[in-house]
C-alpha cells in the first residue's frame, strides 16, 4: 500500500476495519519524514515518541471498543505560531528559540479532543511574516515538487509536510494569503476561514484584524472535516462567532447546478503568468460544465488592497511585537549597559530584517503626524474594500480567481526584492482585508509546478466553498497527482 498522501477519510476506514494499527500509521508518517525531511526541511520540531505513546493508548482502545473521534489516530502537523503543550513555540525566531508552550491552542485542544495526534511543529517565516518561508530564522524550507524552489509562505512547512506525505493534515494561519499560497505552490488544498470561525488562542498574533487559523489537507473531504472539527465559538478569542458550525464533510456532494460563479477580471490583468491563467482558464470550463453560472465581474477597490494591507498589517505587527522586548517575552541579550540597551540589545540580535522593516513600517504610519495620511487612510480603503465585497457576495455565491499570479518561484528570487515577493500576496490579500473565507485547491500543472484555484464566498459560506471545490475535485485528477521527492537527489547548487 503507498501511503504517500493517502487522504484521511480513507485512513480512517482503515483504522476502524483494523486493516491498520494506529502504531503502523504513526511510523509509516515518521519514516516519510527520515526518508524525506533533511531534503525538504518541513518540520522544526518532531514529536516521535509522543506521537508514538500516543499511538500505542490509541490502539489499546481500539481493542477495548473505544473508537472515538473524528480524527482518532491521524498524524497532523501544527505551524510553530500555534501552541502545543510540552512543544516549541519559536515563530521561527531567534527571539523565541528554546520557550516551550506550558498550553494548547483552543485548535490544538479540539484536535485532541477529536483523537487526532500532533506530530510535530513546522517552518514557517519568522513570526508568518513572508510568502516564501525564506525568513525562517532556523533553517530553509524547499518545494517537494522542485527543490529548487520555495513552498510559498508563510506556512511554507505545512503546506510541504501534507504534500509530502510528512502528514496526514496540517494547521497553518493566514494574515494576508500565507496558507493558501503555500498549498498553491505545494499542490495541495488550503483553507482560509471567515474571520470569526476559528478561535486564534493560542496562536501568536501578527496582525489581529487579519489572522486566521485555517487547515491544509490532501482533498477537499479532508479539508472539510479538519476544518468542521477545530471551528466554532471560544470564550478566550472575543472575535468568534456564536454560530452553529456545519457538517461541511458531510454535504459536499450537493453539486454546483445553478450556482452564480464571478470572475473579477482584476484578477486576470497585468502580472498574471500566462500558463497560470490558461490553468484557471481551464478550471473555470470545468465548473461550468458542472453547471454553475459563470460570468465576468468587477470588483475595481481590490487594485488597493495590498498597499491597504501592507499598512494595516504592519500597524498591527509594530503593536503585537512589542512584548518581545527581551524583558516580558523574549531573547534577552546577555551583555547590556542599562534597561534601554536591554530592549535596543535584546530586539536587534533576537529579530531578523523583515520582522524589523514591518515593525519600522507599522510604527511609522502609527505615528503621530503619518496616522491620518496613512494608517486611518488604509483603513478607509479597507471599508471601501469590504463593501465592495459585499455588494458582489449579494449578486454572486462565490468569486474565483488564481491564488497567486505565478507557480513557485526559485529560491532567492525575491528574497532581496521585497515589493515582488509582497506583489505574490496580491489576489489573496482581499480575502484578509475583507475577513470572507477563501479556499485553494490543485488546479493544473504548469511545467511540472502545481497551479492554484481560488474560491471566495460571503461571510461564514465556507459550505460554498467546499462544495464548489468538492465539485471541481471530483471532475478532475490534479489533488490525486503528488510530487517525487527523491527524484531530485543530489547537489541543489544552492
Ligand atoms: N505574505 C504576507 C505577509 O508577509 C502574508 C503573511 C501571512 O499571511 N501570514 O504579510
Amino acid at each position: 500500500m503507498n501511503y504517500m498522501r493517502i487522504t484521511v477519510h480513507k485512513l480512517k476506514d482503515m483504522i476502524k476495519n483494523r486493516e491498520v494499527s494506529v502504531e503502523e500509521i504513526a511510523r509509516i508518517y515518521l519514516n516519510r519524514i527520515d526518508e524525506v525531511d533533511s531534503k525538504l526541511g518541513a518540520y522544526l520540531y518532531v514529536a516521535s515518541e509522543g506521537l508514538l505513546q500516543k499511538a500505542k493508548e490509541l490502539d489499546e482502545k481500539i481493542s477495548r471498543g473505544e473508537i472515538s473521534g473524528r480524527l482518532f489516530g491521524i498524524p497532523i502537523s501544527v505551524k510553530d505560531n500555534i501552541s502545543v503543550e510540552n512543544m516549541q513555540n519559536t515563530c521561527a525566531s531567534r527571539m523565541l528559540t528554546g520557550y516551550i508552550s506550558p498550553y494548547d491552542a483552543h485548535v490544538v485542544e479540539k484536535i485532541k479532543f477529536h483523537q487526532g495526534i500532533i506530530i510535530g511543529k513546522t517552518n514557517m517565516d519568522e513570526f508568518a511574516m513572508g510568502s516564501s518561508t525564506e525568513n525562517s530564522s532556523i533553517k530553509l524550507s524547499r518545494n517537494p515538487w522542485d527543490l529548487n524552489r520555495v513552498p510559498g509562505g508563510s506556512s511554507g512547512g505545512s503546506a510541504i509536510s501534507v504534500a509530502a506525505g510528512e502528514a496526514a493534515l496540517s494547521i497553518g494561519t493566514d494574515t494576508g494569503g500565507s496558507i493558501r499560497q503555500p498549498a498553491s505552490f505545494c499542490g495541495v488544498v488550503g483553507l482560509k476561514p471567515t474571520y470569526g470561525r476559528i478561535s486564534r488562542y493560542g496562536a501568536v498574533a501578527f496582525g489581529s484584524t487579519l489572522d486566521q487559523i485555517g487547515t491544509i489537507a490532501a482533498d477537499v473531504e479532508d479539508c472539510a472535516l479538519l476544518t468542521e472539527c477545530i471551528s466554532g465559538m471560544d470564550k478566550r478569542d472575543f472575535t468568534t462567532a456564536d454560530m452553529e458550525v456545519p457538517k461541511y464533510s458531510k454535504s459536499l456532494s450537493k453539486g454546483i447546478k445553478g450556482m452564480r460563479i464571478g470572475v473579477p477580471k482584476e484578477y486576470f490583468g497585468e502580472g498574471l503568468n500566462d500558463k497560470v491563467r490558461k490553468s484557471v482558464e481551464e478550471a473555470i470550463l470545468v465548473l461550468k460544465e458542472n453547471g454553475a453560472q459563470v460570468k465576468e465581474c468587477s470588483i475595481p477597490l481590490s487594485e488597493y488592497a495590498l498597499a491597504a494591507y501592507y499598512i494595516i498589517a504592519s500597524a498591527e505587527a509594530s503593536s503585537n511585537l512589542a512584548r518581545f522586548d527581551g524583558i516580558r517575552y523574549g531573547h534577552r541579550t546577555k551583555n547590556f549597559k542599562d534597561a534601554v540597551d536591554i530592549y535596543f540589545k535584546s530586539r536587534s540580535e533576537g529579530l531578523g530584517s523583515e520582522v524589523k522593516r514591518r515593525i519600522v513600517l507599522g510604527t511609522y504610519v502609527l505615528s503621530e503626524g503619518y496616522y491620518d495620511d496613512y494608517y486611518k487612510k488604509a483603513l478607509k480603503v479597507r471599508k471601501l474594500i469590504r463593501n465592495q465585497f459585499e455588494d458582489i457576495m449579494k449578486e454572486f455565491h462565490a468569486i474565483i480567481s488564481p491564488t497567486c499570479p505565478t507557480t513557485a518561484f526559485k529560491i532567492n528570487e525575491k528574497k532581496e526584492d521585497v515589493m515582488a515577493m509582497y506583489l505574490s500576496d496580491i489576489y489573496t490579500v482581499p480575502a484578509n482585508i475583507t475577513g470572507i473565507p477563501a479556499i485553494s485547491i490543485p488546479c493544473g500543472m504548469v511545467d511540472g509546478l502545481p497551479v492554484g484555484l481560488q474560491i471566495m464566498s460571503g461571510y461564514f459560506r465556507e459550505d460554498i466553498l467546499f462544495n464548489i471545490a468538492y465539485s471541481f475535485e471530483q471532475s478532475t485528477k490534479w489533488h490525486n497527482i503528488t510530487p517525487d521527492v527523491q527524484k531530485e537527489d543530489g547537489d541543489y547548487g544552492i
